[in-house]
């Protein structure tokens, strides 16, 4: 923990994926910096916990997608995290009776039918909002629907076919056996960071960026931002002179929720390793869980969109009372004994997200460069939401704040 200086040549706002991304990329260019962190540790949206003695469990991020163009693959491999490659359990595998493989079969190929359509649709380059492709009276549609609140956190209704299409998956979904968050906390843990230190106030009227936080003001030559859209697009971090074009473009890059619960599973021999259980519900308002994640003794489930918020809502501890009960109703009485809450992430209510990942609204997939855009060659801006390809994850955001620090470093240049 570094105390905060008075000033510094370069400035970063938040310590997630995205700031320690800008770290790295300035640590060897002889400017100043410092990582201003509102928290008391690295990784944001990134966090890893042990649930339990044997149950390793991330708040956040867990899946390194895109594996095979994920910028942390190389950096769990030099920092000696074990890397595993087994797939995921999100289509092949369907534990128990309540998903029967025909049904499953069927689900898959009208989810498949749905994404071209998609895909079809944004080649005219006109957006529109995603459920207007979803196939009239389908009856996997409300459960297609649950897919978009795990992947964007939010229903359809509210994505845009343009950015949606826009993503660029390769299918190679890996994980961090220690933790993604941990990862990440590796990754800073050489970088100068100011934890506790959140910033209220950028001023760049003046020659130099002035910065008010809660240690304290600081000023800097340049600051790169990476803070999530919802604090900027309610203004719980502010400009002045104020930039509305920002606050507007971050409204429109929403971070919907998706949160993550862990429960402790007696007699694991029972559930296979890796699997998946989830019901054909024929509602949105679902879960999705995976059955002992590396072998460990534990499920963990997933849930997303309104139903994350209404789950939030109803206050600490009705994420994991939920899914008990929907798990007990797939499986039997007889599992209720045998699970016990462990930890679940209320990612709505965290002061310093206020959501899980960003989508953007429909007919505002550009918005997304708006918000990476510079301001004045001093306010640079990263994070998730700012990656053209990669948003939503952990390594877009890295890769975007590495993006930031090169145009900051071309600033440099070019003076
Ligand atoms: C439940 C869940 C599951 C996910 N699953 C995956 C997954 O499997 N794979 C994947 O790649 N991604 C996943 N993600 C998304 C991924 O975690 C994020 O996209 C990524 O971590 C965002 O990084 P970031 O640096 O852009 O933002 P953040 O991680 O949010 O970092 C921003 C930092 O800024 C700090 N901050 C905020 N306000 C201030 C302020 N005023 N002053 C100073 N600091 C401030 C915050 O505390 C935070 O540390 C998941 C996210 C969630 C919530």
């Amino acid at each position: 923990m570094t105390s905060l200086p008075s000033s510094v040549d370069i400035a970063i706002i938040g310590a997630g994926a995205a700031g320690l991304g800008a770290a790295h990329a300035l640590k060897d260019s002889g400017l100043s910096f410092l990582v201003l962190e509102a928290r008391d540790r690295v990784g944001g949206r990134g966090h890893t916990v042990m649930a339990a003695p044997d149950v390793v469990f991330d708040m956040g991020c867990g899946w390194l997608h895109s594996a095979d163009e994920n910028s942390f693959v190389k950096i769990a491999e030099e920092l000696n995290f074990e890397v595993n490659k087994d797939l995921p359990p999100w289509r092949e595998r369907a534990y128990g009776k309540a998903f029967p493989q025909e049904d499953r079969d069927d689900f898959i190929h009208s989810l498949d039918g749905f994404f071209q359509r998609l895909h079809e649709a944004a080649k005219s380059g006109h957006d529109s909002a995603a459920d207007l492709y979803l196939e009239p009276g389908n009856r996997w549609n409300p459960m297609i629907d649950a897919i978009s609140t795990y992947i964007n956190g939010c229903e359809l209704d509210q994505v845009s076919i343009l950015d949606f299409d826009a993503y660029e998956d390769t299918n190679l979904n890996w994980r961090v056996r220690r933790g993604y968050g941990a990862l990440m906390a590796a990754y800073g843990a050489t970088l100068p960071l100011a934890f506790n230190c959140a910033v209220t106030l950028i001023d760049h009227s003046g020659k130099r960026v002035r910065l008010e936080t809660s240690q304290g003001t600081l000023t800097a030559d340049k600051a790169i931002i990476t803070v999530p859209t919802n604090l900027i697009a309610d203004e719980t971090i502010r400009f002045h002179p104020a930039l509305p074009e920002k606050v507007d473009a971050a409204a429109k890059l929403p971070l919907g929720l998706a949160d993550k619960v862990v429960l402790a599973l007696a007699e694991p021999e029972a559930l296979p390793k890796e699997g998946n259980l989830r019901g054909a519900t024929m509602r949105t308002e679902m879960g999705t869980y995976h059955l002992r994640p590396f072998g460990q003794p534990c499920i963990e489930g997933f849930f997303g969109g309104r139903f994350a918020q209404t789950l939030e809502d109803a206050g600490d501890g009705a994420i994991a009372a939920h899914s008990i009960d929907e798990i007990v109703s797939f499986l039997g009485n007889d599992f209720r004994r045998k699970l016990k809450p462990l930890k679940e992430s209320r990612w709505a209510q965290d002061p310093f997200a206020r959501g899980s990942y960003s989508h953007a609204m429909p007919g505002h997939s550009g918005k997304r460069a708006v918000i990476a855009a510079p301001v004045d060659g001093r306010l640079f801006f990263a994070g998730e939401a700012t990656s053209p390809n990669f948003f939503s994850t952990a390594h877009g955001a890295r890769d975007s704040g590495e993006r930031a620090a090169k145009e900051v470093l071309g600033t440099m240049v070019a003076r």
